[in-house]
């Protein structure tokens, strides 16, 4: 039954050669220009994908533009209708979903059986509540100097047409959380999946299309984003750019992008804060969940350990014995595995590594890990790690905790809010209140009291501040900001 559903997106030989969806039909690109997907498992070769021309991003630009104010003057129960169908259908095919994006992106069982029911769930709770989004009236007597006569019919409308840019660690969670909102407020969208994460990308816009998404409304364009991002991004048709990945790229877009609206989910580089008082085993057990699922490589990942050095010299015997019970670096299909698989690409993996002998060479020492072996990194601990070192100072997107010693929590803070990041920061204190005071100083996004850093659930606003973000996320909010208001004035002179 999958074989026969997901047919048409690639010739189905073994490896396969995946097309792309111009909003019609899945074609070969004209480039004659493919790359090739592999495993970071073992870096067997997965598939090939197609690498499309500037040409093939006019059409589909074309296409959306043409197609979109159909689309948006579509009943909204039924682009509703359709987006629970999709729900249905990635609950359909979880069991083949799964293994597939555990080889595409490495993740553990666990974690890929997350990633995709999440996105069901999620694309049900965006059709839900897409249903309580209106727009509003307002009258000009309540402001000084206006007299009753005009009223304000306030519309929520589209913007057109939707560029959507995914990273590789969420390929369809966070591929869905840009798409399936942008369509239910009645936008096109233009969508170009990570390369690492364009397999399970394609599996979900068949889906989409399957569920009765019309004809030029959504289209996949595939290549890397070194290769057609620029293009994409800066295209005179794109509307408005969502997007998810790095900080670096965050800002290159945002030149390229010129006047569009941005929505921005950029990189995190998460702090813990831990007070004295705090209750040390819940904490060490969300520090090494925090720090190391996925092997790191999370935008809310705990990056580094604030607290005093009698508090550190209290934690760290048993943030050793947490990571011998919790954590086993393996292969991501194998049961034993417990957090930590590879990273994404050897290469990645040599980047990590060298970070950390780097972070050696200034005075770090590690207490745990350190060594590389193809992809995979060793859950890694640092000690004397200073704030100007790369091992903090960047997003060290990899299964490395770095613990620095802080003299008060005013220079936690200071620390904190003088990094270029600003997603999240978990504190630990037994004392609510403390908790609560010391996150009002903290310029970042969110702050999680007593818990590691999460985007979930997720109706909740989920934002960045800094190089973490532009705009806010979460259902109602992602919502809004795909669409617009439009006001529309009657003037009743008396
Ligand atoms: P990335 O390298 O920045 O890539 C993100 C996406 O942008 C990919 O689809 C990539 O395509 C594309 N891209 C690259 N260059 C481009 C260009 N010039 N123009 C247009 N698109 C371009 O990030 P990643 O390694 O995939 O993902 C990890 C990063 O994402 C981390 O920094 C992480 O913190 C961040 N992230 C943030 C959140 C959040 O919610 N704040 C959530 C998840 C991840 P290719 O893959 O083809 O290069």
């Amino acid at each position: 039954m999958p074989d026969e559903f997901f047919a048409d997106i690639s010739d189905q030989k073994t490896p396969p050669t995946y097309r792309f969806f111009n909003g019609k039909e899945w074609v070969v690109s004209t480039s004659g220009k493919t790359t090739e997907v592999h495993s970071p498992i073992d870096q067997s070769v997965l598939g090939t994908i197609q690498v499309v021309t500037t040409a093939e991003i006019d059409a589909v630009m074309e296409s959306a533009k043409t197609f979109q104010s159909a689309w948006e003057a579509m009943p909204l129960y039924q682009r509703v209708k359709i987006m629970h169908l999709a729900a249905d259908w990635i609950r359909h095919f979880a069991d083949y979903l799964i293994p597939l994006l555990m080889r595409e992106i490495g993740k553990i069982t666990d974690e890929a059986k997350g990633e995709i029911m999440r996105t069901a769930d999620l694309t049900d709770y965006f059709a839900d509540e897409a249903q309580s989004i209106r727009g509003e009236t307002m009258e000009s007597d309540n402001f000084p100097g206006f007299e009753k006569g005009k009223i304000a019919l306030i519309e929520r409308v589209a913007y057109g047409t939707v560029v959507a840019i995914a990273p590789f660690n969420y390929p369809v969670n966070l591929s869905a959380s840009k798409i399936v909102p942008a369509l239910l407020m009645g936008n096109s969208v233009v969508f170009k999946p990570p390369t690492q994460g364009t397999i399970s990308g394609l599996h979900l816009v068949k889906i989409f299309q399957k569920a009765g998404v019309p004809a030029g409304v959504l289209s996949c364009v595939t290549g890397g984003g070194g290769e057609i991002g620029d293009y994409l991004v800066s295209h005179p048709k794109a509307d408005i750019i969502t997007f998810t990945g790095s900080s670096d790229t965050g800002a290159a877009i945002a030149q390229k992008g010129g006047m569009k609206p941005l929505v921005f989910e950029c990189g995190g580089n998460n702090p813990a804060v831990i007070f004295p008082d705090a209750d040390m085993s819940l904490t060490v057990r969300e520090i090494i969940k925090g720090g190391f699922s996925y092997a790191g490589q999370r935008c809310t990942a705990i990056k580094y350990v604030l607290a005093t050095q009698g508090v550190l010299d209290q934690l760290m015997p048993e943030i050793v014995k947490e990571i011998a019970q919790a954590v086993h670096m393996g292969d991501p299909r194998s049961p034993e595995t417990k957090l930590v698989g590879p990273v994404i690409s050897e290469q990645a993996a040599e980047h990590i590594e060298q970070i950390i002998n780097e972070a050696v060479s200034e005075g770090a020492a590690i207490v745990t890990g350190g060594k590389r072996n193809a992809a995979y990194i060793e859950p890694t601990i640092l000690t004397n790690v200073k704030p100007t070192m790369k091992i903090v100072a960047t997003e060290v997107f990899g299964p490395v905790i770095s613990f620095i010693a802080v003299k008060s929590m005013d220079e936690a803070v200071t620390m904190i809010n003088e990094s270029r990041f600003g997603l999240q920061a978990s504190v630990f204190t037994k004392d609510e209140g403390t908790g609560i005071a010391f996150a009002r100083q903290l310029n970042v996004g969110t702050v999680q009291i007593n818990g590691s850093p999460q985007r979930g659930p997720d109706h909740f606003p989920f934002l960045g501040v800094k190089h973490s973000g532009i705009g806010v996320q979460g259902v109602r909010y992602s919502l809004e900001a795909m669409s617009r208001l439009r006001p529309i004035i009657l003037n009743k002179p008396a």
